[in-house]
């Protein structure tokens, strides 16, 4: 980084900074209506947006039609969170001064944003997971400030949009700063900004490379920060055998839809199918095949993608114990993905440590393990997941009980009978699990719990009752929920 680039980011931090000590003031109604006015902007722009979101991510309209209004709806979303107020978690103990042998002190508790963030656009989302995405919608509501980092693969429409933003935040008289961007950054801008010592957190979905670099990056500062990075899954699905039995064409259905949904280019992608050789499991692979032969290659988010996909498919393709049963039959040309399905034997699964991790595209792998035991051990070697699925019958749910619970204990979000792919967006989703699919399980990146990622509770102690937050006073102003004294009341 040269002289200019440092001070250029030291600038964008010192605004952030300064405007960070307004927003997070600001009532929450206003932080509400400016997260409306967001997706007011957005919407009004939506016919020049998605043309160039479609240019230079090669999706298509559909999609990104789709795309932006779950963009809009998220913003709207956490405009009505902010807006209802009881997300803040206020609890309030009352002092007792009488109380014996010792005083007991008024305590009020709440969540409170943790200051200027930085948020790294994710490329396969341009707008839903991007510069006005759910990192950064989450991220405004909780009253932080955010610094965008546009991904170079959509900068058009990064820019775009963050002029959208930029109108938006004059409209509902936010304080200048609030919102910021860099376009054409490097990966040497990524690392200062996350070391800027006024960063408070970072936000980022992409490759694990690039999410544990960020990782390392913040704990090697002088005050480590946390970094809520989406990194990679393969989403395990496990056929449990009643179900493979009996709806095997049912199965074939759903999984090469969904292998093949965007080219593959989801974290819920189903990288990974479990099943027990048995009955059913070869009508499913027979039926794959045709399902993965009748898909038509497409353009892949960008050259990078394509090549990491194209290399990690080469060593698929030249592992000897891997057999590939399905490919599409029409040939790809240019950035195009060609869908892949390999089978392997779980022993030989298990010995190849590497085959645990994401192909990011359109392929999946098939493990087949002799009986519930290999099943099991094959579970248990699986790194922290964003998803699990189920297919089972409840029978199988009753007498395979063992094998669910293995599938809870590694990733963020279970699925009985459906595929991974589609995340809905609402308040009990969870888009997060243990690491490497996460930085840190706990967290979510979808739904309104992603709020949490940007605050920290404090604790208000013997404060006079004008200087507490409103959310803390004894009057409610804001008539949100609260724990007082261990009762919750309104
Ligand atoms: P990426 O390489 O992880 O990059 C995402 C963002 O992080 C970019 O803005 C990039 O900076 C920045 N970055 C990456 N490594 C960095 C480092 N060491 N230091 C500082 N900044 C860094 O993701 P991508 O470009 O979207 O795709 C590449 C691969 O990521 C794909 O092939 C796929 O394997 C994976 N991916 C996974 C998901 C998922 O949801 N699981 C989503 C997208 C991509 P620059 O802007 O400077 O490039």
């Amino acid at each position: 980084m040269n002289e200019n680039e440092g001070k250029l980011i030291d600038d964008i931090m010192q605004n952030a900074l300064e405007a960070f000590d307004k927003y997070n003031k600001a009532q929450k109604d206003l932080r509400a209506s400016f997260l409306n006015e967001i997706a007011i902007q957005i919407e009004l722009h939506r016919e020049k947006l998605v043309p160039v979101a479609m240019e230079e991510s090669h999706l298509p309209e559909g999609r990104l039609q789709g795309e932006l209004s779950r963009t809009v709806n998220q913003l709207k979303m956490f405009a009505d969170l902010v807006q209802e107020g009881s997300w803040v978690e206020a609890a309030i103990d009352n002092g007792n001064p009488q109380r014996k042998p010792m005083p007991k002190p008024d305590t009020r508790k709440m969540l409170c944003p943790v200051g200027p963030v930085i948020i790294f656009g994710a490329s396969n989302f341009p707008f839903a997971f991007s510069t006005a995405g759910g990192d950064t919608a989450s991220a405004l509501a909780s009253g932080s400030t955010v610094v965008i980092k546009g991904h170079p693969a959509h900068t058009h429409t990064s820019e775009m949009i963050f002029e959208a933003m930029k109108i938006a935040q004059q409209v509902a008289h936010m304080p200048e700063h609030t919102i910021q961007h860099i376009s054409n950054g490097s990966f040497t801008v990524g690392k200062d900004l996350v070391q800027h010592p006024i960063t408070a957190g970072v936000g980022f979905t992409g490759s694990f490379k690039g999410g544990r670099a960020l990782m390392d990056y913040a704990s090697a500062r002088k005050t480590p920060i946390p970094v809520y990075a989406e990194m990679g899954s393969v989403n395990p699905v496990v056929f449990y055998p009643e179900y493979l039995a009996q709806n095997a064409t049912e199965l074939v259905k759903k999984l090469a839809a969904s292998i093949t949904l965007g080219m593959g280019q989801f974290c819920t992608n189903p990288g990974l199918i479990l099943a027990i050789d048995g009955p059913g499991l070869h009508q499913f692979i027979d039926g794959l095949k045709a399902g993965i032969e009748a898909a038509v290659p497409q353009d892949m988010l960008h050259r990078g993608i394509h090549d990491n996909y194209c290399q990690a498919v080469k060593k698929i393709r030249d592992k000897k114990d891997i057999e590939i049963i399905a490919t599409a039959s029409q040939l790809s040309t240019g950035i195009q993905a060609m869908p892949l399905v390999g089978k392997i034997n779980a022993d030989a699964f298990l010995e190849n440590e590497y085959l645990q991790e994401e192909v990011f595209g359109p392929y999946s792998l098939l493990v087949i393990c002799k009986n519930t035991g290999e099943l099991k051990d094959v579970l248990t070697q699986i790194d922290g997941q964003l998803t699990t699925t189920l297919m089972a019958t409840e029978n199988d749910m009753s007498v395979h009980q063992d094998i669910f619970r293995v599938q809870q204990k590694i990733a963020g979000r279970i699925l009985v009978n459906d595929v991974p792919t589609g995340v809905e967006v609402c308040s009990s989703m969870i888009h997060g699990g243990p690491y490497p699919s996460t930085s840190d399980g706990r967290s979510t990146s979808v739904g309104t719990t992603a709020i949490r990622r940007w605050v920290r509770p404090i604790c208000y102690q013997g404060f006079p009752q004008q200087f507490l937050p409103d959310e803390l006073k004894d009057t409610n102003p804001y008539k949100i929920w609260r724990l007082v004294d261990n009762e919750w009341k309104m």
